[in-house]
């Protein structure tokens, strides 16, 4: 998955987001069945936990409540694999950023 100066494609975006539901989710949320939420859609923000919608990315929907853009867990924005990828919010991105990056 290439990176073409932060700009991905709707594919990319699907799967980063199906990725994000399917395992990675796992790994922050213990309790998933608490949230009455279709996750194909909706999702808990893995850094806020409020809610991010999938429709809402940022490169199409700018600054929604619930926009959503990719995060490179690892702070490395060379690193495009799959492992290393997962929605946030922008606001929540940038934050992180400065305490990790
Ligand atoms: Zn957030």
């Amino acid at each position: 998955m290439s990176d073409k100066r932060g700009r991905w494609s709707k594919d990319d975006l699907n799967i980063i987001w199906k990725d994000y539901i399917n395992i990675k989710i796992y790994k922050y949320f213990n309790d998933l069945n608490k949230l009455d939420w279709d996750l194909s859609q909706e999702a808990p923000c893995p850094y806020c936990e409020e809610l991010m919608l999938k429709a809402q990315y940022q490169g199409f929907q700018p600054n929604k409540e619930f926009s959503w853009d990719v995060d490179h867990i690892n702070e490395n924005s060379k690193d495009n694999f799959i492992s290393n990828l997962q929605p946030m919010h922008p606001k929540c991105n940038k934050e992180k950023a400065i305490k990790y990056g």
